[in-house]
């Protein structure tokens, strides 16, 4: 059996990161800068009010806590207008938050510290501030977010909404990063069934591919379904052959245990070069990964996963998922590990192995993860997998007793 780690970084070594590309900012969500974003504008871009209030000089109102202060409204600045005077001595500019401060103000007291007077008999409109403010109260500077010539993010990181967001601010309209994956997925064999039709004796429903198709497309992949496909071995070699000239990556589900002649295993080994691996854990155990020559002479990787539908979860989870993550210029690729306490034991016996127990786990009153194990641990038993949190790493020996510290991969978190 070959150590996972060593699995791992076979894998790996294989998955270099795609060429950079530029791409319009507006469909770059998700995917990872591969150069940092240098702003050419200021953010914001001039002086502006925090608050709906009043500008004003400070020296006007430095009384007001004790005495209120009388001013005279000599206009109104809404957000998206430009001030059209000076504010003097003595006056105050009403402005809504996010508008431009006037030049001569030096503050701004908000509408909650502020009566109306209205307009006397010579049409004169006062306004009474009831709160002293200092000079730069409520004022956003220009560039106090960002400014011309920052690095705001650097290669590596990942374009989440709010830096979609930021992004915008600053008027970036072309980003360069690694481009999204395009992801074949496929599953194999005789006995599935996809198409909702009554089954017959010995078939069953396909599942992994509806359940790797979702996973793809939350590490951020493009999917690109090729369905089910018999246990035909021309079949098999044409929707790969196919799938190679315009998918980046190939994740195929069945067909790679060992000892049995499989129809997977037939192709693959005849048109790609392949490395069938046994791995030292449970579940997950056979794995095979290989790339497949394209046209053009560059490779497509293949991850062929267990059939079993644990299996092939947890087989992506730790084989295909950090790989492609690489491909896509993550910087981390594997899940968020931390450690949780055990809430009831973990037994296992040594196999030479490291088990992948799923578990549901919850943050308790003393602030740390507790963790225990869904119902069944088959690895065809899908269903209760299928609601667990994170995946408890028990190392080879007798297990883990309550109360423990165990790792866990943290399923589910996105970055
Ligand atoms: P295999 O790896 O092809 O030997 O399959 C192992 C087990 O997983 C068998 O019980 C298969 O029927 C089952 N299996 C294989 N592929 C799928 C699939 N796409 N959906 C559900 N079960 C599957
Ligand atoms: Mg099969």
């Amino acid at each position: 059996m070959t150590p996972l780690e060593d699995a791992q970084e076979f894998v790996l070594g294989q998955c270099p990161p795609k060429q950079p590309v530029d791409v319009d900012r507006r469909h770059a969500a998700g995917l990872v800068l591969a150069a940092p974003v240098v702003s050419t504008e200021v953010v914001p871009p001039f002086d502006n009010t925090a608050v709906d209030g009043y500008a004003v000089r400070a020296a006007d109102v430095a009384t007001a806590d004790d005495t209120p202060v009388d001013l005279v409204v000599v206009g109104e600045i809404a957000a998206g207008a430009a001030p059209d005077r000076v504010l003097g001595e003595g006056e105050a500019i009403r402005i809504m938050t996010g508008a431009p401060l006037p030049e001569g103000c030096d503050a701004v007291v908000m509408v909650e510290d502020s009566e109306r007077l209205g307009a006397d008999a010579s049409g004169v409109e006062r306004v009474r501030l009831t709160a002293a403010v200092p000079v730069g109260a409520a004022v956003r500077g220009a560039g106090d977010d960002v400014r011309v010539g920052d690095e705001m993010f650097p290669a590596g990181v990942r374009i989440t909404p709010a830096i979609e967001a930021v992004l915008a601010s600053v008027n970036a309209q072309t980003v360069t990063v690694f481009p999204r994956l395009r992801v074949a997925v496929l599953s194999t064999g005789d006995e599935l069934v996809d198409d909702g039709s009554p089954l017959q004796m010995g078939q069953i429903r396909e599942s992994n591919k509806t359940m790797l198709a979702g996973m793809l497309a939350e590490a951020g992949c493009e999917v690109v379904d090729l369905g089910v496909v018999r246990d035909d071995e021309l079949e098999l070699e044409r929707v790969l052959r196919t799938a190679a000239e315009d998918c980046d990556a190939i994740v195929s589900s069945g067909g790679v245990s060992m000892g049995d002649y499989d129809v997977v295993k037939a192709v693959l080994g005849r048109i790609a070069e392949m490395t069938w691996m046994q791995i030292a854990m449970k579940p997950a155990k056979p794995f095979a990964f290989g790339t497949l020559r394209r046209p053009d002479g560059g490779r497509v990787p293949i991850f062929g996963l267990p059939g079993n539908p644990v299996s092939s979860l947890v087989s992506f989870e730790l084989m295909a998922r950090p790989a492609l993550r690489r491909m896509m210029g993550h910087a981390r690729l594997s899940r968020t590990s931390i450690v949780a306490v055990a809430d009831s034991d973990f037994a296992r016996t040594p196999d030479g192995k490291v088990h992948f127990a799923r578990v549901n786990g919850e943050f308790g009153d003393d602030g740390r993860y507790h963790v225990r194990p869904v119902g069944a641990q088959g690895s065809h038993q899908l269903s209760a997998t299928a609601s667990a949190d994170a995946m408890a790493v028990i190392p080879d020996g007798e297990g883990l007793p309550v109360g423990a510290d165990v790792a866990v991969l943290l399923l589910g978190d996105a970055s």
